[in-house]
């Protein structure tokens, strides 16, 4: 009884998410690029003389505290405003940021999906189009290139890895990468197939990366710890290993109900891949149908 009263007080907490206990927390990368963590999407924040530049901008009701923990950082305006993909947990806070100035930019499929209603079926969520403050007023195709407070700032767009409009951000002085959703650090990804998603894609975006990397190149996840060059390179061997693991069930003709029953990723809930946003079950729901 106690452990069903203790699910449903999680499950309520997930949904009813009380923004007003967040706190944002900061991690320094180097002397001007920090992750900030609160609800929600990692945001990458280059800071300097030129203005800020922000990587995603997670929840509406954060957009203050977002705001606030910048200004920890520096004294510059937000001038820009990147979105790493289209998901409400990464672009909630366009609308406060738009209004204010900063410049939203993002892959064209990110504005395509923004300006109208959205409804995610893994978890039964609707998203609301965007008010025109909220929409990214720049967008690109295949990469785009930001030349600001002495950083170097090559974008590129992956294809069909977590949606259909996902960017990677290099920081090329920095040698670091924001991998936006593209990188669930050390846990099960949660893929958007319906949107454009593939566990093919999410391989091959990275191996792109890694081949841009060097040793000393570091990762900052959609979610998750950052992750340093050889972490990386183990957890896309995994992602490989489990796509299969997968397929070797499928082969057998297996429906999903039972592929799930045979708990052919033990090994991963035991190493606690599975503790996170997505369970291995739920992993298996998304990922199998698609093998
Ligand atoms: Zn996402």
């Amino acid at each position: 009884m106690l452990k069903v009263i203790i699910a449903l007080l999680l499950v309520g907490s997930a949904y009813t998410q009380d923004f007003s206990k967040v706190k944002i927390e900061r991690e320094k990368l180097t002397n001007n690029l920090h992750v900030l963590r609160g609800m929600g999407g990692n945001i990458g924040v280059l800071s300097g003389p030129d203005g800020v530049f922000l990587v995603d901008d997670q929840f509406a009701p954060l957009a203050d505290k977002i705001r606030a923990a910048v200004k920890l950082i520096s004294s510059s305006p937000i001038k820009y405003v990147f979105n790493t993909h289209w998901h409400f947990d990464h672009t909630g806070g366009n609308e406060s940021f738009g209004k204010s100035g900063s410049v939203i930019v993002a892959h064209e499929n990110v504005r395509k999906l923004l300006s109208k209603d959205q409804f995610i079926k893994t978890f039964g969520r609707e998203i609301k189009a965007k008010p025109k403050e909220g929409l990214p007023v720049i967008t690109f195709n295949s990469r785009i290139n930001f030349h600001i407070n002495g950083e170097d700032v090559n974008v590129f767009h992956v294809k069909n890895a977590h949606t259909n409009g996902d960017s990677i951000i290099h920081f090329k002085k920095a040698n670091v990468f924001h991998m936006g959703d593209t990188l669930f650090f050390d846990r099960f990804p949660f893929i958007d197939i319906q949107h454009g998603g593939s566990l093919d894609g999410m391989i091959k975006a990275h191996e792109t990366v890694l081949s841009k990397s060097n040793k000393k190149s570091r990762y900052i996840p959609g979610h998750g710890s950052v992750a340093s060059y050889a972490g990386l390179k183990a957890y896309v061997a995994e992602l490989k290993k489990i796509r299969t693991i997968l397929k070797k069930v499928k082969r057998k003709g297996l429906s999903l109900d039972k592929a799930k029953a045979k708990n052919p990723l033990a090994e991963y809930d035991k190493k606690g891949w599975g503790k996170y946003f997505i369970k291995t079950d739920k992993f298996i729901d998304i990922v199998y149908p698609t093998l």
